[in-house]
Protein backbone atom coordinates (compact mmCIF):
# COMPACT_ATOMS: atom_id res chain seq x y z
CA UNK A 1 0.00 0.00 0.00
CA UNK A 2 2.65 2.48 1.27
CA UNK A 3 4.62 1.31 -1.55
CA UNK A 4 2.38 2.44 -4.28
CA UNK A 5 2.01 5.65 -2.67
CA UNK A 6 5.59 6.78 -2.29
CA UNK A 7 6.35 5.36 -6.03
CA UNK A 8 2.94 7.77 -7.05
CA UNK A 9 4.70 10.68 -5.17
CA UNK A 10 8.13 9.95 -6.48
CA UNK A 11 6.54 10.08 -10.52
CA UNK A 12 5.01 13.00 -9.90
CA UNK A 13 7.98 14.04 -8.75
CA UNK A 14 9.72 13.37 -11.86
CA UNK A 15 7.30 14.41 -14.44
CA UNK A 16 7.17 17.56 -12.55
CA UNK A 17 10.99 18.56 -13.02
CA UNK A 18 10.86 17.02 -16.06
CA UNK A 19 8.32 19.83 -17.13
CA UNK A 20 10.43 22.46 -15.76
CA UNK A 21 13.50 21.76 -17.69
CA UNK A 22 11.48 21.38 -21.49
CA UNK A 23 11.13 23.98 -24.01
CA UNK A 24 8.41 21.75 -25.65
CA UNK A 25 5.23 21.09 -22.87
CA UNK A 26 2.09 23.04 -23.88
CA UNK A 27 0.70 25.20 -20.91
CA UNK A 28 3.05 23.06 -18.45
CA UNK A 29 0.39 19.77 -18.81
CA UNK A 30 1.56 16.52 -18.32
CA UNK A 31 -1.39 13.81 -18.05
CA UNK A 32 0.25 10.69 -15.62
CA UNK A 33 -1.40 7.85 -17.56
CA UNK A 34 -0.91 4.94 -15.19
CA UNK A 35 -0.50 1.44 -16.61
CA UNK A 36 -2.12 -1.14 -14.77
CA UNK A 37 -2.23 -3.87 -17.06
CA UNK A 38 -1.35 -7.18 -14.97
CA UNK A 39 -2.15 -5.55 -11.77
CA UNK A 40 -4.94 -6.22 -9.76
CA UNK A 41 -8.11 -3.87 -9.22
CA UNK A 42 -7.15 -3.23 -5.77
CA UNK A 43 -3.77 -1.47 -6.90
CA UNK A 44 -5.88 0.61 -9.07
CA UNK A 45 -8.22 1.60 -6.24
CA UNK A 46 -5.53 2.83 -3.87
CA UNK A 47 -4.26 4.89 -6.98
CA UNK A 48 -7.76 6.46 -7.37
CA UNK A 49 -7.48 6.88 -3.95
CA UNK A 50 -4.82 9.36 -3.85
CA UNK A 51 -6.17 11.34 -6.83
CA UNK A 52 -5.17 9.45 -10.08
CA UNK A 53 -8.05 9.18 -12.67
CA UNK A 54 -6.94 8.14 -15.73
CA UNK A 55 -5.23 3.85 -15.97
CA UNK A 56 -4.25 2.01 -19.36
CA UNK A 57 -4.73 -1.43 -20.07
CA UNK A 58 -3.25 -3.49 -22.73
CA UNK A 59 -5.27 -6.86 -22.39
CA UNK A 60 -9.07 -6.67 -23.35
CA UNK A 61 -10.26 -9.48 -21.27
CA UNK A 62 -8.51 -8.36 -18.50
CA UNK A 63 -9.03 -4.95 -18.67
CA UNK A 64 -12.89 -6.11 -19.02
CA UNK A 65 -13.38 -7.63 -15.94
CA UNK A 66 -11.56 -4.56 -13.89
CA UNK A 67 -13.69 -2.27 -15.83
CA UNK A 68 -16.91 -3.88 -15.18
CA UNK A 69 -16.13 -4.14 -11.60
CA UNK A 70 -14.58 -0.75 -10.63
CA UNK A 71 -17.30 1.05 -8.54
CA UNK A 72 -15.93 4.84 -9.65
CA UNK A 73 -17.56 6.16 -12.84
CA UNK A 74 -15.14 8.92 -13.39
CA UNK A 75 -12.07 6.52 -14.10
CA UNK A 76 -10.68 7.85 -18.01
CA UNK A 77 -9.70 4.04 -19.84
CA UNK A 78 -7.50 4.17 -22.27
CA UNK A 79 -6.37 1.06 -24.47
CA UNK A 80 -3.05 0.75 -25.21
CA UNK A 81 -2.38 -2.43 -26.57
CA UNK A 82 -1.77 -4.70 -29.80
CA UNK A 83 -5.68 -4.60 -31.57
CA UNK A 84 -7.26 -7.55 -33.24
CA UNK A 85 -10.08 -6.27 -35.23
CA UNK A 86 -11.84 -9.03 -33.98
CA UNK A 87 -11.75 -6.81 -30.21
CA UNK A 88 -12.66 -3.58 -31.70
CA UNK A 89 -16.56 -3.55 -30.26
CA UNK A 90 -15.64 -4.27 -27.05
CA UNK A 91 -12.98 -1.94 -27.04
CA UNK A 92 -14.95 0.82 -28.77
CA UNK A 93 -17.63 0.52 -26.03
CA UNK A 94 -15.26 0.25 -23.26
CA UNK A 95 -12.78 2.87 -23.64
CA UNK A 96 -12.76 6.55 -23.48
CA UNK A 97 -9.13 6.32 -25.55
CA UNK A 98 -7.61 4.19 -27.71
CA UNK A 99 -3.61 4.83 -28.37
CA UNK A 100 -2.75 1.84 -30.31
CA UNK A 101 -4.95 2.57 -33.53
CA UNK A 102 -2.21 1.12 -35.69
CA UNK A 103 -3.82 0.65 -39.18
CA UNK A 104 -6.99 2.01 -41.00
CA UNK A 105 -9.09 -0.87 -40.82
CA UNK A 106 -8.87 -0.30 -37.18
CA UNK A 107 -9.93 3.21 -37.86
CA UNK A 108 -12.59 2.33 -39.42
CA UNK A 109 -13.79 -0.76 -37.47
CA UNK A 110 -14.01 1.82 -33.97
CA UNK A 111 -16.06 4.96 -35.83
CA UNK A 112 -18.41 2.08 -37.01
CA UNK A 113 -19.07 0.17 -33.53
CA UNK A 114 -18.75 3.13 -31.38
CA UNK A 115 -22.05 3.21 -29.20
CA UNK A 116 -24.13 5.90 -30.42
CA UNK A 117 -25.54 6.65 -26.85
CA UNK A 118 -22.49 7.93 -26.34
CA UNK A 119 -22.42 11.95 -26.98
CA UNK A 120 -18.54 12.66 -26.72
CA UNK A 121 -16.54 10.34 -30.16
CA UNK A 122 -13.95 7.72 -29.39
CA UNK A 123 -10.65 9.41 -28.13
CA UNK A 124 -7.87 8.16 -30.22
CA UNK A 125 -3.58 8.54 -30.84
CA UNK A 126 -2.53 6.99 -34.13
CA UNK A 127 0.49 4.42 -33.11
CA UNK A 128 3.40 5.60 -35.45
CA UNK A 129 6.45 3.00 -36.22
CA UNK A 130 8.70 5.28 -35.06
CA UNK A 131 12.30 4.07 -35.22
CA UNK A 132 10.98 1.68 -38.57
CA UNK A 133 11.44 -1.80 -36.63
CA UNK A 134 10.81 -4.53 -39.06
CA UNK A 135 8.72 -6.38 -35.85
CA UNK A 136 6.68 -3.54 -34.50
CA UNK A 137 3.49 -2.70 -35.43
CA UNK A 138 2.32 1.12 -36.33
CA UNK A 139 2.04 3.36 -39.52
CA UNK A 140 5.15 4.04 -41.30
CA UNK A 141 5.72 7.40 -42.78
CA UNK A 142 4.11 6.45 -45.58
CA UNK A 143 1.42 4.55 -44.91
CA UNK A 144 0.34 7.94 -42.11
CA UNK A 145 0.88 10.11 -45.17
CA UNK A 146 -1.69 8.20 -47.51
CA UNK A 147 -4.04 7.07 -44.73
CA UNK A 148 -4.48 10.08 -42.80
CA UNK A 149 -6.97 11.95 -45.11
CA UNK A 150 -9.63 8.48 -44.47
CA UNK A 151 -9.08 8.46 -40.76
CA UNK A 152 -10.27 11.91 -40.18
CA UNK A 153 -13.25 11.57 -41.98
CA UNK A 154 -14.67 8.74 -39.66
CA UNK A 155 -17.73 10.16 -37.97
CA UNK A 156 -17.46 9.08 -34.25
CA UNK A 157 -13.40 9.75 -33.43
CA UNK A 158 -11.55 12.40 -32.42
CA UNK A 159 -8.28 12.09 -33.55
CA UNK A 160 -6.55 13.52 -30.84
CA UNK A 161 -2.23 12.73 -31.42
CA UNK A 162 0.30 10.58 -31.99
CA UNK A 163 1.68 7.47 -30.00
CA UNK A 164 4.90 5.67 -30.45
CA UNK A 165 6.90 3.35 -28.54
CA UNK A 166 10.59 3.97 -29.86
CA UNK A 167 13.07 1.38 -29.35
CA UNK A 168 14.50 0.78 -26.27
CA UNK A 169 17.75 3.08 -25.47
CA UNK A 170 19.76 3.88 -22.23
CA UNK A 171 21.13 6.75 -23.86
CA UNK A 172 18.78 10.52 -23.26
CA UNK A 173 20.10 11.48 -26.75
CA UNK A 174 18.89 8.73 -28.84
CA UNK A 175 15.54 8.69 -26.49
CA UNK A 176 15.23 12.24 -27.39
CA UNK A 177 15.65 12.16 -31.19
CA UNK A 178 12.49 9.44 -31.97
CA UNK A 179 10.28 11.56 -29.67
CA UNK A 180 11.51 14.56 -31.46
CA UNK A 181 10.76 13.10 -34.70
CA UNK A 182 7.09 12.43 -33.76
CA UNK A 183 6.47 15.84 -32.35
CA UNK A 184 8.11 17.29 -35.97
CA UNK A 185 5.71 14.51 -37.48
CA UNK A 186 2.47 15.83 -35.56
CA UNK A 187 3.26 19.53 -36.50
CA UNK A 188 3.41 18.87 -40.04
CA UNK A 189 0.58 16.77 -40.27
CA UNK A 190 -1.23 19.15 -38.60
CA UNK A 191 -0.39 21.45 -40.89
CA UNK A 192 -0.73 19.49 -43.96
CA UNK A 193 -4.31 18.33 -43.14
CA UNK A 194 -5.68 21.25 -41.30
CA UNK A 195 -5.61 19.10 -38.04
CA UNK A 196 -5.33 20.64 -34.34
CA UNK A 197 -4.15 17.11 -32.77
CA UNK A 198 -2.87 17.96 -29.39
CA UNK A 199 -1.63 15.00 -28.04
CA UNK A 200 2.03 13.08 -27.92
CA UNK A 201 1.16 10.05 -26.15
CA UNK A 202 5.06 8.76 -25.42
CA UNK A 203 7.37 8.01 -22.91
CA UNK A 204 7.07 5.09 -20.23
CA UNK A 205 8.98 4.30 -16.84
CA UNK A 206 12.49 4.35 -18.53
CA UNK A 207 12.47 7.29 -20.58
CA UNK A 208 9.55 9.73 -19.33
CA UNK A 209 12.19 12.60 -18.73
CA UNK A 210 13.46 12.64 -23.02
CA UNK A 211 9.75 12.37 -24.00
CA UNK A 212 8.40 15.57 -21.30
CA UNK A 213 11.66 16.70 -23.28
CA UNK A 214 9.88 16.55 -26.60
CA UNK A 215 6.89 17.87 -25.40
CA UNK A 216 4.70 14.30 -24.66
CA UNK A 217 1.36 15.16 -23.17
CA UNK A 218 0.50 11.63 -21.67
CA UNK A 219 3.31 9.41 -20.24
CA UNK A 220 2.30 5.64 -19.87
CA UNK A 221 4.07 4.50 -16.53
CA UNK A 222 3.59 0.84 -15.23
CA UNK A 223 6.53 -0.12 -13.52
CA UNK A 224 7.58 2.58 -11.91
CA UNK A 225 4.15 3.39 -10.40
CA UNK A 226 3.02 -0.50 -9.21
CA UNK A 227 6.49 -2.36 -9.61
CA UNK A 228 7.17 -5.91 -11.49
CA UNK A 229 4.29 -6.83 -13.64
CA UNK A 230 2.73 -10.26 -12.41
CA UNK A 231 3.26 -12.57 -15.53
CA UNK A 232 0.79 -13.50 -17.93
CA UNK A 233 -0.17 -17.23 -16.56
CA UNK A 234 0.06 -16.27 -13.02
CA UNK A 235 -1.99 -13.34 -13.74
CA UNK A 236 -5.08 -15.33 -15.44
CA UNK A 237 -5.04 -18.24 -12.79
CA UNK A 238 -5.88 -15.68 -9.89
C1 LIG B 1 3.25 -1.80 -20.68
C2 LIG B 1 3.23 -0.55 -21.45
C3 LIG B 1 3.66 0.66 -20.88
C4 LIG B 1 4.24 0.76 -19.48
O1 LIG B 1 5.59 0.37 -19.51
P1 LIG B 1 6.53 0.52 -18.21
O2 LIG B 1 7.90 0.36 -18.78
O3 LIG B 1 6.17 -0.56 -17.28
O4 LIG B 1 6.33 1.87 -17.65
C5 LIG B 1 3.55 1.80 -21.65
N1 LIG B 1 3.05 1.77 -22.90
C6 LIG B 1 2.64 0.63 -23.49
C7 LIG B 1 2.10 0.68 -24.88
C8 LIG B 1 2.72 -0.56 -22.78
O5 LIG B 1 2.31 -1.70 -23.39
Amino acid sequence: MSHTRNRFVHINQRIKSAIEQSTHTIDNLVTLLAVSKRHPLEKIMTLYDLGQRDFGESYLQEALAKINANPHKDIIWHFIGPIQSNKTRDIASHFHWVHSVDRLKIARRLSAQYPNKRSQPLNICLQINISNEPQKSGFSLDEINTQLSEIIKLPNLAVRGLMAIPQASTNLQQQQLAFSQLRQLMQQLNTQFELNMDTLSMGMSNDLEAAIAEGATIVRIGTALFGAREDKTRYNSK
